[in-house]
């Protein structure tokens, strides 16, 4: 690791101009990505500036709404009883991953900001244009399991990790940021995160010292039957090989209203609105869900060990429904 300065931001408005001042400076949240990335040599930020002590950490609740901080730890998150009622998709998404330790010590902010887990993103010997733009992309050559069957480039096509952030994007979540230049913005989470396409080094529509400062999530009454499938190589913990964020609003048996987004299997978040919208009307049942999956995986492109992701997908797409719609209420 390289020498580094620490300073514990004091105010939103101060974290966020000291590291817009410092181009090589970075936000510190709860460690759990960014530290890992700095040991293994893929960050060398020359300044963390912590946002842990800044009023950011409350969850704040009433009946339009669900504003979150940024520094609420995942697991504040998840065991929120009114987000558990609300949304419990969101406490479902962020139960399926990490361990309770990292859950525990880990931001809401930090989650939807990690990078890939591209084995050669990780790899600071490997060409990734992610880690140095313009270097290459080693997984166009190499080992693709990984790899996204969904929204990547020939610049790169590495699989964006995060649980909540597939759940989020069914739930028309809103990013509230400040800037390092004292401006605000209101970030509507389904254009949140970018594709790649030839600036695959920039994950997110954020600028340099543009502090997260909280989530909003809207009341919306689809989102208290919303559900999170997710299939994993390890079943202890481990990221996404594929995973479903669905949303079902049922009046007798048939669909209302249905809402999907793809994890693990995608360059950013996957929303599915051309399936959503093909459940519309329908009865639901499994030949309905089939033939939104279907639709779901439309445009999927399979590599050389990648192609099996496309029907999991498929298959988890169908279970997350099946399973949603058999639930009572
Ligand atoms: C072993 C392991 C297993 C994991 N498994 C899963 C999994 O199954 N599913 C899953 O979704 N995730 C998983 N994760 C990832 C985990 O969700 C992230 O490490 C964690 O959420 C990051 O949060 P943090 O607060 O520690 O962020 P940090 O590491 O502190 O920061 C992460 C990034 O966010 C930036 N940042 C932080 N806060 C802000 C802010 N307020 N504004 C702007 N930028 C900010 C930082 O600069 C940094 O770039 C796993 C991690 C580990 C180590
Ligand atoms: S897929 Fe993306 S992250 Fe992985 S090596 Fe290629 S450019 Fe880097």
């Amino acid at each position: 690791m390289r020498p580094f300065t620490y300073v514990e931001g004091i105010s939103v408005a101060d974290a966020a101009a000291a590291v817009h001042a410092a181009p090589a400076a970075m936000f510190l949240a709860g460690g759990t990505a960014i530290v890992d990335l700095m040991k293994l040599g893929v960050l060398a930020p020359a300044a963390l500036v912590d946002v842990q002590r800044l009023p950011l950490g409350d969850i704040e609740l009433d009946d339009r709404r669900a504003r979150i901080g940024a520094c609420v730890r995942n697991a504040q998150l998840a065991e929120h009883p009114e987000i558990r009622a609300r949304w419990p998709v969101v406490r479902e998404a962020l139960l399926s991953g990490m361990s309770a330790q990292l859950r525990n010590m880990s931001t809401v902010a930090g989650n939807i900001l990690q990078r890939t887990r591209c084995p050669y993103y990780r790899d600071p010997h490997s060409a990734c244009n992610k880690r140095v733009p313009g270097s290459g992309c080693a997984v166009q050559t190499g080992w693709d399991r990984d790899a996204a069957v969904l929204g990547g480039s020939p610049h790169c096509l590495a699989v964006f990790p995060s649980d909540l952030a597939t759940a989020l994007a069914i739930l028309d979540a809103i990013v509230y940021t400040r800037r390092g230049d004292g401006g605000a913005r209101r970030l509507p989470f389904d254009g949140f995160h970018r594709l790649p396409g030839d600036t695959p080094e920039r994950d997110t529509v954020l600028d340099h010292g543009e502090l997260v400062t909280h989530l909003e999530l809207p009341d919306l009454a689809i989102a208290r039957r919303s559900h999170y499938f997710k299939v994993r190589d390890r079943a202890s913990y481990d990221f996404a090989l594929a995973s479903a964020a669905v949303a079902l609003d049922l009046e007798r048996g048939h669909v209302r209203d249905a809402r999907i987004a793809l994890g693990g299997v995608a360059t950013r978040p996957w929303r599915c609105t051309a399936a959503e919208q093909s459940l519309r009307g329908k009865r639901a049942e499994l030949a309905s869900f089939r033939a939104a999956a279907d639709l779901a995986l439309a445009d999927a492109v399979a590599r050389t060990h990648n192609g099996f992701k496309i029907e999991l997908a498929r298959h988890v797409v169908v279970r997350a429904l099946s399973e949603l719609a058999a639930r009572p209420g």
